[in-house]
């Protein structure tokens, strides 16, 4: 095997992994690098914000074990960036200063968390969860903090305010739109949200300015909402997370909040691939729905999506069509979300066996296009399973999930 034929995987996170793990599957281990800037082993990234924090025990999660890799023989280079791509010589750089050779690149880099112009990096008491050391970081920082600022009302905040508050501290949310999770659920989902967070003892307020940072020898020490100065323990930013697009732009290939990939996840570039989170992407199951492209943040997008590059580098056409879904926990929430939530849908909203367990079934028409589920996995699987073979029972049937499985099967 040459060093030519090398399939250069950059970035350890879902998306990398799961490439890793169908590449192997195809008998071409030996071929593959993976390319990782962090340097744990490849790892699941949602316990960090939920059991992970809440834990000190509690470890990561690997995807593979190192004996994986090297049974496979899967060249892992960790803690080592690739700092540059060049495509004239089908050569990437690292950090280490070495040089491999590629014959296809797969670039599954992810996202970085965002920061706010007015907080300095840094500092000792302010904090983003992104990473496995970002987590680590916030986990001993919360075990001396008695009161956590959470900046931002997205699932990242909502998680490690939910979490921080199981954990004994008083918790301030701060959120600048009107409502919680104003991009990602419907207006109902949000109000429950709220309540319940509230009801949770965390106090959570919206459509509040947070400002004027004031920093005092490496700390923050206070900040203003509204107006109003408020001093400051712990403060965790839950503010988004931009797609780690400068590799790919610096390499000139095309991007567009986004590496911009085709069906079959091609770069603008052939001989280069994007996966996950980075990745600017058209979808031929949401072509009808969804004027433009979409970029998703989640495990199943990156899996699912790794699935579709896997097929592309082994020469198969399998344009990428998942459902996309996401799950988040908060505490006693179990958030699940299955479809793309329309702008123009009529909800139906099915209760559970409590007032903490509902779902909210969205329509444009008579067709399912999005159901939202709170505590109720079996509506989440029922609507995965309805949504994926694109059926629309009556909001009176899909009502009642063992009724529409049964219509389904
Ligand atoms: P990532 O997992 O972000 O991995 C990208 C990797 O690329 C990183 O390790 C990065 O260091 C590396 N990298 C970047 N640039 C380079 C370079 N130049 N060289 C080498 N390596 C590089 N999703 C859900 O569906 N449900 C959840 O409950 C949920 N919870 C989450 C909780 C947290 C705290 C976070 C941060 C995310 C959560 N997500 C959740 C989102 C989910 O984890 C991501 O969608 C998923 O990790 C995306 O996978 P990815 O491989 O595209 O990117």
């Amino acid at each position: 095997m040459s060093e030519a034929d090398a399939i250069i995987v950059v970035g350890g996170g879902h998306a990398g992994a799961q490439v890793c793990v169908g590449l192997v599957e195809a008998g071409l281990g030996a071929r593959v690098h993976l390319v990782c800037e962090e340097a744990e082993l490849p790892y699941q990234r949602p316990p960090l914000s939920k059991a992970y924090l809440k834990n000190p025990e509690e470890g990561l999660q690997a995807h593979r074990g190192a004996a994986w890799f090297e049974e496979h023989a899967v060249k892992l280079h960790l803690a080592d960036a690739v700092t540059a791509i060049h495509r004239a010589t089908k050569t990437v750089a690292l950090h280490s200063g070495a040089v491999l050779p590629y014959e296809r690149l797969v670039l599954a880099t992810g996202t970085r968390a965002r920061h706010l112009p007015g907080i300095p990096e840094g500092l000792s008491n302010a904090a983003v969860v992104r990473t496995a050391s970002d987590a680590q970081r916030v986990r001993g920082l919360l075990a001396s903090s008695g009161h956590v600022t959470v900046l931002g009302g997205g699932f990242i905040g909502l998680e490690v305010a939910a979490t921080a508050r199981l954990l004994g501290k008083t918790v301030t949310l701060l959120e600048a739109a009107p409502r919680l999770l104003a991009r990602s659920v419907s207006p109902e989902l949000a109000e429950h949200v709220l309540h319940t967070h509230r009801a949770n003892g965390i106090d959570v307020r919206v459509g509040v300015t947070a400002g004027h940072f004031q920093v005092s020898h490496g700390r923050l020490v206070a900040l203003s909402v509204d107006g109003t100065r408020e001093p400051v323990d712990l403060l965790v930013l839950g503010v988004g997370a931009l797609p780690e697009t400068a590799l790919a732009e610096a390499a000139g290939l095309a991007c567009a909040n986004g590496v911009v990939v085709d069906a079959c996840l091609r770069t603008s570039d052939p001989a280069i691939l994007a996966v996950g989170d980075c990745t600017s992407f058209l979808s031929h199951a949401h072509a009808r729905h969804v004027a433009g492209r979409l970029r998703l943040e989640s495990v199943q997008n990156a899996n699912d999506q790794a699935r579709t590059a896997t097929a592309t580098l082994l020469g198969r056409e399998e344009p990428y069509q998942a459902l996309p879904w996401f799950w988040s926990e908060q505490g006693t929430m179990r958030l699940q979300m299955a479809g793309l939530m329309p702008a123009d849908g009529v909800r139906h909203r099915r209760p559970g066996s409590s007032d903490q367990s509902f779902s909210i079934l969205h329509y444009v028409g008579t067709e399912l296009r999005c159901v939202e589920s709170v505590n109720a996995p079996l509506d989440h699987m029922t609507a995965r399973k309805l949504l994926e073979a694109g059926r629309s029972p009556a909001p009176s049937l899909a009502c009642d999930p063992t009724r529409a499985m049964k219509s389904f099967l």
